[in-house]
């Protein structure tokens, strides 16, 4: 059996096209190739539990190794391997023409930056970092015979009879000069710990060093040796494989830190497990948030069949919830996802809408179930939920039963609990509904004290979404406005008549007033002479809230 041939004819400059697009982040290749060997694999268990394959399964694990003289890495399953046929049909056919459409679409692309590494290449992509690619197989089809395939990187390829003895296949690349980095096992380990550590095959990379048991020294304490153990670089079952029931909490935990070594422990987190109408499992945590909230970002990763593919899980996970932890896997993203590709596909907005209703159930759940807990974890989850109910309609629809108002008291209000509370004591001449609010507790303490007095509430507005929460709720609530506390507002409210009436006089008051106009000459600032006892500051001066609003936008570079 020998047979040479050519690839395509019109295609010829395939090769170097690849490898120009793709030189930037070749490194996708060992995913490739190791998905590769994952799904030959899988296929011969899944045929063996048919009894489609009587054989031994043996010992079923993939192996990369690699020759530093040699300059060859070899990838190497125990799979269904491939008839001289078979590697004619999948490598001359169908893998040639997955790159071919690739080089199809991408080559006048501009953007090829930004597609880089999210378009799954497949079988070729080796060719990004090889001169010459070799394949030893044998099928495990009765009475196969070993074959190999040989491809230079030009359009012509050899198949010859091969030479390995078991089932299986062996993927040997001839590294090339520019790519000798992937000859050097600190190199490798990375990859594979970014795109293969959580494969659900073994997989087997040199060995390492372990200390084991070993009987007692003279003075009875355990004894210990060195042992050579196979260095296998996945955990082939993560959580989000197994059933919610199987697992408990210190599961959750300790696969947070198996993602996330250097982080606090979440607060909590969602099991997603769907199947209809698309396929999708996976762990989203809730991470305690720290300041630096964009280094937090991006720290969902996306898997398919728990191969790594990317963590820019933007069009997929709604924009509010991008704070949050942990993977989503779904075989109905194909690995060769660009961003065009989420964007225009319906079912990746579909799954967009499912966590956005999983993250509200699981919050109302937290909520009707301990309400004090969920106060407690309130100032490390409002944040989320602000912007969910300000960015998505949908969640806003069903947050508003439990998120939560808090005032200068610390004591929690869900919306609907706090319009009851302050209805009657802070409605104006024209019935509307004023909350008043802080966003500096100590700055405004006088007013805040002063409001209070009048039996006034104050809610604390002070995280850095709260200027939207705010505009937000004014929209969504009817008849309701917000008002900062230092803003003209309280002498409109009702309950002014039933104020004590002021310690100076009438004139004296027209007096002050005037005095402290002239001092602070801003006509935009009020002066209000509003002293209730001896004890309290005679004079407040205020801003209209919408000339403040105005002003803190011009401050903050955004024009009208
Ligand atoms: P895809 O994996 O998307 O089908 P690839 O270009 O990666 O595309 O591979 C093309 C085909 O080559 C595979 O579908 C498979 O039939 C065959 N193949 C590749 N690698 C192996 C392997 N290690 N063992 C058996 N078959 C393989
Ligand atoms: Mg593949």
């Amino acid at each position: 059996m020998q047979e040479k041939g050519t690839i395509s004819i019109h295609t010829e400059n395939i090769f170097p096209i690849i490898k120009k697009f793709l030189y930037s982040d070749n490194e996708i290749f060992l995913r490739e190739l190791v998905s590769n060997a994952v799904d030959a694999t899988q296929k011969i268990k899944r045929l063996s539990s048919l009894n489609q394959y009587q054989g031994e399964l043996g010992d079923l694990q993939v192996e990369i190794a690699f020759d530093e003289e040699k300059k060859t890495l070899t990838i190497s399953d125990r799979g269904i391997g491939m008839t001289a046929e078979e590697i004619k049909k999948y490598i001359n056919q169908i893998a040639f023409s997955g790159a071919t459409e690739f080089v199809e679409k991408f080559k006048d692309a501009k953007d090829a930056n930004e597609l880089i590494g999210k378009f799954g290449l497949g079988f070729y992509s080796a060719f990004m970092v090889a001169d010459k690619v070799e394949i030893q197989t044998l099928s495990y089809q009765e009475g196969a015979e070993p074959a190999s395939w040989i491809c230079d990187g030009s359009t012509e390829f050899e198949i010859l009879e091969g030479t390995r003895t078991e089932r299986g296949t062996d993927i040997i690349l001839y590294i090339n000069k520019d790519s000798e980095e992937f000859l050097s096992k600190y190199k490798l380990q990375e990859i594979l710990d970014k795109y293969c550590r959580f494969l659900p095959v073994p997989i087997k990379f040199g060995t390492k060093t372990e200390s084991e048991p070993d009987g007692e020294d003279e003075e009875g304490k355990p004894k210990y040796k060195s042992v050579e153990v196979d260095n296998i670089i996945n955990n082939t079952q993560p959580i989000w494989t197994k059933s919610p029931t199987e697992l408990k909490d210190e599961d959750y935990l300790s696969f947070y830190k198996e993602l996330y070594p250097f982080s606090e422990d979440p607060l909590f987190w969602i099991h997603l497990n769907v199947d209809y109408p698309f396929n999708l499992t996976g762990v989203l945590y809730f991470p305690k948030i720290k300041n630096d909230f964009e280094l937090q970002r991006n720290k969902i990763k996306l898997f398919s069949r728990q191969v790594f593919i990317t963590d820019e899980v933007k069009d997929i996970v709604p924009e509010f919830l991008m704070l949050l932890h942990g993977v989503i896997d779904s075989p109905d993203i194909p690995l060769n996802v660009s961003r065009s590709f989420l964007q225009a596909d319906s079912s990746v907005k579909k799954i967009n809408n499912y966590i956005t209703k999983k993250v509200a159930d699981k919050l109302s759940e937290l909520f009707k179930k301990d309400r004090k807990a969920f106060e407690e974890k309130w100032q490390d989850i409002g944040l989320f939920v602000k912007y969910g109910m300000i960015s998505e309609d949908k969640f806003y629809e069903k947050a508003k039963d439990f998120a939560l108002l808090v005032n200068t008291k610390n004591e929690f209000y869900t919306i609907d609990e706090y319009r009851d509370k302050v209805k009657a004591q802070q409605t104006d001449k024209d019935g509307q509904v004023v909350y008043i609010y802080t966003n500096d507790a100590a700055k405004q303490d006088t007013f805040i004290q002063s409001a209070n007095k009048k039996d006034y509430d104050v809610l604390l507005m002070n995280s850095p979404i709260d200027n939207h929460f705010i505009n937000q709720l004014e929209q969504k609530l009817e008849k309701t406005s917000l008002k900062r506390v230092d803003a003209d507002v309280t002498d409109k409210l009702i309950n002014k008549e039933d104020n004590p009436p002021h310690v100076l006089t009438e004139e004296q008051s027209v007096k002050v007033k005037s005095l402290f106009e002239k001092a602070i000459q801003k006509p935009n600032m009020k002066v209000e002479i509003e002293s209730l006892s001896p004890d309290e500051l005679p004079v407040h001066i205020t801003m209209d809230e919408f000339m403040r609003r105005m002003k803190d936008m011009a401050q903050m570079g955004g024009g009208m």
